[in-house]
C-alpha cells in the first residue's frame, strides 16, 4: 500500500471563519493583550458553561503552577498525584519545593482510589487527579476519602466531559484546563483556572497579574497599582482568546464530530483488539465522556511498538502517551513507595490513533484499514 500523504495525530481546529475573528481583535479592540473584549466573553462562556469561575491563563500549566501558589504549596508539603501524567502536573508543585507522591491509576489512566488512601498521611497538602482521555475516577468516592484535603482537577483534557451529570473541573477546590491546539478546543497556547472559593478568586486576579493589585486600580477601586503578592505573567493574550472564541461558538459541533470518529473507530477495532488480548481506554460508567483520545492498550509493549511502526510505513502518526514520571530522571528524585505497575503498562501498551475535529471519512477509512491489516496479522 503507498499513500499519497501523510495523516497526522492532530490538527488545530479549522473552522474557516478564525481569520475574520483575528482581524476584528486586532482592528476593532483597542486591545490585545490579556483581559481584552474577547477574554471577557470567553471568561463568561466558560463560567456560565460550567457553573464555576473560569480565569484564563497562558496555558494550562501555567493553571497548574497558579494552583500551586494559591494553596501556599511549601517544602515539606506532599502532593499525591498519579505517575501517569504530563510533567505540568508535577512540575506545578515542584517548583514550590514540594514533594511527590506518585501513586499507580486504573486500566483507563485515571486515579487508583485504593492507592490514594494509602499515600495520604500528615504531610498530604493536595491530591490531584488527571482526568486522563477526558475520564474520571469515581470522584464521588475519591472526594469524602480526602476529607479536608484539597482535590485539584487536572482537567487539561476534560473540558466538556461530566461525571454523574456535573462538568469535570467542578469538582474540586481548583481546576486547570488547556486549550492547547492538542486539546477539543485550542487557543493555539492557552488555559483556565476554574476557581471554586470568591476568595482564592481574588487572589488568583492578582497572582495572574504579576502579584499586583492591578484588576482593582481598573476597576477603580485604588488609585493606583503595587506589588501585593507572589505572581507572574499568567494571563492570555486576546488574540489566541479572539481564536477561541471563535471555537466555542462552535463546540456542539466540534464535540459531535470528535463523538463520531470514536464511535467509527470502535465498532470498527473494538472487536479485534479485544480479540487479541488489548482493551480501549474507557470512561467510567458514570461519565459523560467528551472523546478527547481514542487509545488502545494492546497485550504487549512489543506489539505496541510495532503497531506503531507498520502505521508509520503507511504515513500514519499514532503516538504513544506518557513515559510513567517515577520513571524518568527528575521523577526518580520522588521514589513511590510501592510499585505502580499499571502506570508502567500504559507507559508501554498504550497507542493513540490520529483525532481532530478536520479528520475526514476517507483518512479516518486508512487509519482504520490499516490497524485492521495490523490487527488481523496478530
Ligand atoms: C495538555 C496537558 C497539560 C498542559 O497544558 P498546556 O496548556 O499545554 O500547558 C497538563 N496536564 C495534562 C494532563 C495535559 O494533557
Amino acid at each position: 500500500m503507498t499513500r499519497a500523504h501523510r495523516i497526522p495525530f492532530n490538527q488545530p481546529v479549522w473552522l474557516g471563519t478564525e481569520p475574520e475573528r483575528l482581524a476584528e481583535a486586532i482592528r476593532d479592540n483597542a486591545w490585545v493583550s490579556a483581559g481584552g473584549p474577547f477574554g471577557n466573553r470567553v471568561e463568561r462562556i466558560l463560567s456560565d458553561w460550567l457553573g464555576r469561575t473560569a480565569l484564563l491563563t497562558s496555558s494550562g500549566t501555567h493553571a497548574l503552577e497558579m494552583s500551586a501558589l494559591l494553596l501556599d504549596v511549601k517544602p515539606g508539603d506532599e502532593i499525591v498525584l498519579p505517575s501517569f501524567t504530563f510533567v505540568s502536573t508535577a512540575n506545578a508543585f515542584v517548583l514550590r519545593g514540594a514533594s511527590l507522591r506518585f501513586v499507580d491509576v486504573d486500566a483507563n489512566g485515571n486515579l487508583d482510589l485504593a492507592a490514594v488512601e494509602r499515600a495520604l498521611g500528615p504531610r498530604t497538602r493536595a491530591v490531584v487527579a488527571v482526568h486522563y482521555a477526558g475520564n474520571s475516577a469515581d470522584l464521588d468516592a475519591l472526594l469524602p476519602m480526602l476529607g479536608t484535603v484539597p482535590l485539584i482537577e487536572d482537567a487539561a483534557q476534560a473540558l466538556g466531559a461530566k461525571f454523574r451529570g456535573r462538568p469535570l473541573g467542578t469538582f474540586g477546590e481548583l481546576a486547570a484546563l488547556s486549550f492547547h491546539e492538542t486539546k477539543n478546543l485550542g487557543a493555539g497556547e492557552g488555559g483556565a483556572l476554574l476557581v471554586a472559593r470568591p476568595e482564592l478568586r481574588s487572589r488568583a486576579l492578582v497572582l495572574r497579574d504579576k502579584g499586583t493589585d492591578r484588576q482593582r486600580f481598573l476597576r477603580g477601586e485604588v488609585d493606583r497599582y503595587t506589588w501585593v503578592d507572589l505572581g507572574s505573567s499568567y494571563g492570555l493574550s486576546d488574540l489566541n482568546a479572539a481564536y477561541l472564541f471563535e471555537q466555542l461558538g462552535s463546540r456542539e459541533r466540534i464535540f459531535q464530530r470528535r463523538r463520531q470518529l470514536c464511535a467509527t473507530y470502535e465498532a470498527a477495532l473494538g472487536p479485534d483488539v479485544t480479540r487479541i488480548g488489548g482493551d480501549l481506554v474507557r470512561p467510567h460508567p458514570d461519565n459523560t465522556p467528551n472523546h478527547h483520545s481514542f487509545a488502545l492498550v494492546l497485550p504487549s509493549a512489543e506489539l505496541r511498538d510495532r503497531f506503531i511502526a507498520h502505521m508509520a510505513e503507511a504515513g500514519i502518526v499514532t503516538p504513544f502517551h506518557y513515559v510513567a514520571l517515577h520513571l524518568s530522571p527528575m521523577g526518580r528524585r520522588h521514589p513511590p513507595p510501592e510499585p505502580l505497575p499499571m502506570s508502567e503498562r500504559l507507559s508501554s501498551c498504550l497507542v493513540r490513533l490520529p483525532l481532530f475535529y478536520n479528520l475526514s471519512d476517507a483518512d479516518q477509512g486508512e487509519v482504520i484499514e490499516r490497524a485492521l491489516e495490523f490487527l488481523r496479522g496478530v
